[in-house]
């Protein structure tokens, strides 16, 4: 979620809605990361968090599904363990979107990503490790869902967390809110140079972002090393950079122009067809090699 912009859908840019995947095909999809994220997109927020109980309880998927209920909001936190190592790595994807956004990039191709990688895990995550996929509800409410995970579950073990969000559009990883060096950073960018990816090119690591925020803050508040996981277009990192760490500027800019991802960002363009199937392929590499580090 962006802080102050969360609610900003720009009239300008307004776009009608394609109808959601019928929910009975979406249930069957079985396929790439990109198909998966059909699940969710162009769902209201209800829908999206039932989508996905369905997804895994047609499946034999046990998950847990803690219920949480506040002023601020309510919804469910699905999530989904797999390993029984010591050392728990937390990979969140909130499952809500933003009122009159159908939410591919934010964040359906996140949940996609994670639904394709699951029946893959058991082969990749070490033995001292485990993985758990955290799909939180009410992200777009300052972190609602992650901060009630946080005050309510166990905690034991958690060596690392990842938040992805806006992972469906860009050829470069940017690991963000990186406010200092950890044990788990260092883990994971030797994954990522060890996939031959190198520091400024194939990934990024970013400081604390002012205006930018995920469900990872409600980790990094707790005391563990907590990050942003995104994609973004190399050949827009100068702007990208510029708008993240402007906010004073960056709300006058939401109006005019803002470089990609965030020219559909929280607007009723972010929809399916503008998903990149490469960003999802490379996001989804980058976590794999990630979660095979975990040892
Ligand atoms: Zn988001």
């Amino acid at each position: 979620m962006l802080r102050g912009l969360g609610r900003l859908v720009n009239p300008r840019v307004a776009a009608p809605i394609a109808p959601p995947m019928p929910l009975d095909d979406a249930l069957a999809l079985d396929a790439s990361a990109l198909a998966l994220s059909r699940l969710l997109i162009g769902r209201d927020n209800v829908a999206r968090e039932s989508a996905l109980r369905s997804y895994l309880g047609r499946r034999g998927i046990a998950f847990g599904r803690p219920r949480f209920e506040s002023a601020e909001g309510r919804g469910e936190n699905l999530w989904v363990e797999v390993g029984s190592g010591a050392r728990v790595l937390v990979l969140c994807a909130h499952h809500d979107a933003v009122p009159g956004s159908p939410g591919a990039n934010d964040n359906a191709a996140a949940v996609g990503i994670l639904l394709d990688l699951l029946p893959r895990l058991p082969a990749i995550v070490p033995a001292g490790g485990r993985v758990r996929l955290l799909f939180t509800a009410a992200e777009e409410l300052d972190y609602l869902g992650a901060r009630q995970y946080v005050a309510a579950q166990s905690l034991d073990g958690i060596a690392g967390v990842l938040s992805l969000e806006l992972c469906g559009i860009g050829d470069t990883i940017v690991l963000w809110d990186v406010a200092a060096e950890s044990a788990f950073l260092q883990r994971a960018t030797g994954a990522l140079e060890r996939l031959g990816l190198r520091r400024e090119e194939g990934y990024q690591v970013v400081a604390r972002i002012p205006v930018f925020g995920s469900d990872h803050r409600a980790f990094a508040a707790a005391g563990f090393p907590a990050y942003g996981f995104s994609l973004v277009p190399i050949a827009h990192a100068d702007a990208l950079r510029q708008f993240v760490m402007s906010p004073v500027r960056s709300t006058f800019r939401a109006l005019v122009r803002r470089p990609p991802p965030f020219d559909t960002y929280h607007t009723s363009r972010d929809g399916f067809d503008t998903l990149q199937p490469a960003a999802l392929t490379r996001a989804a590499q980058a976590l794999a090699a990630i979660i095979a580090g975990l040892e």
